[in-house]
């Protein structure tokens, strides 16, 4: 394994504008001006790919919530919003679009000192996924219809009959910290388009390009009270948006714990939820593969973004005639996927989020070596100057019983098992509570159908892993979710359907 000197992990400096936005007092963003909070409380930000505190946000109290639900309530109420023409919210919200594009770099900067993400990885995924969920979802504005229907029991011509989509009302949105600026957008995006308004809560270990977001959002014309944001801790800020009476709907993306928790609180009122949870996605590798093209592919379904993904392809099921030459491939890509700073101009994997999940993360491994499993790639931390970096880990000798086989890890670790053939493997893959993705790597179409088929998740992908497009609905079976976002059942999401009968 590669074993780097600290000097090799410490963080680069910092842009100007970085340094900049980085000295804001931590304020709210309501009714397109940025407040302050009810109370002092604020969260550090920390830099994970040097553990130091980087400035502070506010930790929202519950009246900071209340002013942002009635900011949102007041914006929804008077249709300053879903009342415009359909071509201005359109408009708007590609303008939002064109701003992002215009500032993508410092956006990308800006995610990887505050996630640990690489800057590069940024630029190419994070920020381009932000501006497509823009464009996509804003085309929507002019294109929700109803129906006019002939109904079944009543005699043709004495009623007249319509449905019609409604906005669903005020949105709480809160979004994980894996992908911070793209999860918001993902979020903002169809709740925009369909005409309504809301309030996003970033992560509390990732606010700032939200934050940064609201400049934009002013620029680009949205009316004050559309867009709201809130920062602060999941367990106040978050549990007071899920339970505001004011609020419609709820949309989360997070671990399946909080998305059960935040169903049950969303019950109260009956809300309208939509939840994108964890998962334990298997990539499964069969003989017929060309190994070359298969192991760079089922390391990266792993170790991209430090496995910091909700569909990471965290259980490789490789069949038996290809798991030693896999797993010797996975291995040469470590140097490839070696931890460093996230604005080392040379990272792919960068450092994990917190102290917390980083020791979650090690603290997995280790579960896993005393329950009998095998490190075959690192397995351990590099040392740093305080980073919270974890090398690419592949551990082997696992069974179904072991947690690293079972539980979301959400880190650069797989557990790789062998398997003899398809019914086997296809049981072995839906072995699991969750149902969110899972990739097949196979030259044979029958048995990528016959696979595809048999396993139960939201998402199948072919000869590739995590390829996510705004058109296409992704979501979970299973413990993996509640509905879908993107593409048109993405929009539906968002709206109501009103059925109108009228006697003629
Ligand atoms: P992770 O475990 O990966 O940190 P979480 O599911 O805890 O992810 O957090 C995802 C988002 O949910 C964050 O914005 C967090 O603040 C928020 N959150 C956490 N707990 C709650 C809660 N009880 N109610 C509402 N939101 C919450």
């Amino acid at each position: 394994m590669n074993v780097m000197t600290p000097s090799m992990l410490d963080q680069r400096a910092y842009s100007d504008a970085a340094k900049q936005f980085l000295s804001r007092a931590p304020r709210l963003f309501i009714n397109n001006e940025f407040v302050s909070s009810s109370h002092d409380a604020t969260i550090a930000v920390e830099d994970p790919s040097s553990g130091r505190e980087i400035a502070r946000i506010v930790d929202a109290s519950d009246a900071d919530v209340n002013r942002a639900v009635a900011a949102a309530r007041r914006a929804f109420d008077d249709g300053r919003w879903s009342g415009l023409p359909p071509m201005v919210r359109d408009r708007t919200i590609n303008r939002l679009a064109d701003l992002l594009e215009a500032h993508a770099d410092e956006f990308a900067e800006l995610e990887a000192i505050d996630n640990g993400k690489p800057k590069g990885m940024a630029a190419a995924v994070d920020i381009p996924g932000a501006v497509s969920q823009l464009r996509f979802m804003a085309g929507w504005s002019a294109k929700v219809a109803g129906e006019t229907t002939q109904p079944y029991t009543i005699p043709n011509g004495t009623v007249f009959s319509y449905t019609v989509k409604e906005p669903v009302g005020v949105c709480a949105q809160i979004v994980p910290w894996n992908f911070p600026l793209l999860m918001a957008c993902l979020k903002i995006a169809p709740a925009l388009a369909a005409g309504c308004t809301l309030v996003l809560k970033p992560a509390e270990q990732t606010s700032l390009t939200a934050l940064r977001l609201a400049d934009l959002i002013v620029e680009a014309g949205f009316p004050a009270g559309v867009i709201n944001i809130i920062t602060g801790n999941g367990h106040t800020a978050g549990d007071r948006m899920v339970k505001h009476p004011d609020v419609d709907k709820v949309a989360f993306t997070g671990s399946t714990e909080i998305g059960k928790l935040i169903n049950r609180n969303a019950t109260a009122t009956l809300k309208r939820v939509t939840l994108e949870l964890g998962g334990k996605s298997p990539v499964v590798v069969m003989p017929d593969v060309d190994v070359a093209e298969a192991a760079p592919g089922a390391a990266g379904a792993i170790f991209f973004n430090a496995g910091q993904v909700c569909v990471a392809g965290s259980r490789l099921y490789a069949h038996r005639s290809v798991f030693d030459q896999l797993l010797e491939g996975i291995a040469a890509t470590a140097p490839f996927w070696a931890p460093r700073p996230s604005l080392d101009p040379e990272a792919h994997m960068g450092a994990i989020v917190s102290k917390e999940q980083h020791d979650k993360v090690l603290g997995y491994i280790e579960a896993g070596k005393r329950d009998g499993a095998s490190v075959v790639m690192g397995g351990d931390a590099p040392s740093s100057n305080g980073g919270y970096f974890v090398n690419p880990t592949v551990l082997v000798n696992v069974n179904p019983q072991m947690s690293v086989v079972r539980e979301e890890i959400f880190g650069p670790v797989v557990v790789a098992q062998r398997f003899d053939d398809l019914d086997e493997v296809a049981k072995a893959a839906n072995d699991t509570c969750f149902g969110l993705g899972a990739g097949i790597w196979t030259k044979d179409v029958s048995t990528m159908h016959k696979l595809a088929a048999k396993i139960k998740s939201g998402t199948v992908w072919g000869n590739c892993h995590a390829v996510i497009d705004t058109a296409l609905p992704f979501g979970g079976y299973k413990e993996s979710g509640l509905g879908r976002e993107q593409g048109r059942a993405g929009i539906e999401a968002y709206l109501e359907t009103k059925t109108v009968i009228i006697k003629m």
